[in-house]
């Protein structure tokens, strides 16, 4: 087996986080939209931008909300030569923390400046706005040195308060196979499916692990499953989300192949959501031929035998 190449895969991670913004940061968005910036005054009488929904010191909530200039001057700043897909800028620029005129503590944006000769602590820096107001930290475009001509906007029109705020989150990784996986995954790709026996406790485990979680060893032989099994829990999908493939309801549940002795996660299709049942008995419904690949999905999902229901005590071990 060490002579198994690991498979590789690129794999992108990416939804969009939507959430609420409560009254201070709601305010403090809605003013950007307005080309104003806004903070919150603390207990000890400090200006905190971005605004704080809780008193650093007390945890009180703050209410006082405090107008304070589009301009100020860079904290401290970090130079970015090779800027990110989602970055500010797609050519060098920096981040730098900026303390407004009548705050006291600074914020974090995007300096336009072409070199970090440019740069230092105390440089004169003042927001430049967005021609189209979105209701976002966005609406400064970022910040320029003060000493540059101001490129004037065209006004803006009354925006509606700002309530929500949805922030992408993209994460791109490149995911190495373990040898065991790789083993398993080549086997898929060919419409099997392979497990591995823990040579201590005789456990197989699918897909095979590393090491046994209970005995820490390598695993042993390899050991071919069939594909059927017995669903031993279940839970029915009522609630549609983004992306989501198949509509509601529907079931995942754990399947628990024949041989086996940890069950996966998979979807049961071709009967009612309601007529799945611990000890339901399942087999593999695959994908045309032509579709496989090194991948469970190539099990589209999981439909009922028609056979008798697993007794409760061939896999309640197995839970
Ligand atoms: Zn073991």
């Amino acid at each position: 087996m060490s002579s198994v190449e690991p498979l590789v895969a690129p794999i992108e991670l990416s939804f969009d986080y939507t959430r609420s913004l409560g009254s201070t940061l709601g305010s403090f968005m809605t003013a950007l939209a307005h080309r104003r910036i806004v903070g919150t005054r603390g207990s000890d009488g400090r200006v905190l931008v971005p605004p704080a929904e809780y008193d650093p010191i007390t945890a009180a909530p703050l209410t006082e909300l405090v107008p304070v200039a589009d301009a100020g001057e860079v904290v401290s700043w970090t130079w970015v030569a090779d800027p990110l897909p989602g970055q500010p800028f797609d050519r060098p620029f920096a981040f730098a923390l900026i303390r407004l005129d009548g705050a006291d503590t600074p914020m974090l944006h995007a300096l336009d400046v072409a070199s970090p000769a440019e740069l230092r602590t105390g440089l004169r820096v003042r927001a430049r706005w967005a021609a189209v107001p979105s209701g976002s930290i966005h609406d400064i475009a970022c910040f320029e040195p003060a000493d540059r001509p101001r490129v004037e906007q065209p006004a803006t029109e009354t925006h509606p308060d700002v309530t929500m705020i949805t922030t992408p989150v993209r994460l791109s990784i490149e995911h190495s196979a373990s040898i065991e996986e790789t083993v398993y995954l080549q086997a898929l790709e060919q419409g099997r499916l392979v497990g591995q026996r823990c040579p201590v406790c005789r456990k197989v485990y699918i897909p095979p692990r590393s090491a046994c979680p209970t005995d820490g060893v390598p695993p042993g032989e390899l050991v071919e499953l069939p594909d059927r099994g017995v669903v031993t829990t279940f839970c029915i999908v009522n609630v549609p989300f983004l992306g989501q493939r198949i509509s509601p309801p529907y079931v995942a549940a754990y399947v628990l192949l024949d041989g086996a002795d940890i069950p996966f996660l998979h979807l049961i299709l071709g009967c009612e959501a309601g007529e799945v049942r611990m000890g339901l008995r399942v087999e593999a419904a695959w994908r045309p031929r032509e579709e496989w690949g090194p991948t469970l999905q190539n099990i589209e999902y999981f439909r009922p035998t028609g056979e008798p229901d697993a007794p409760y005590e061939t896999y309640r071990e197995h839970l």
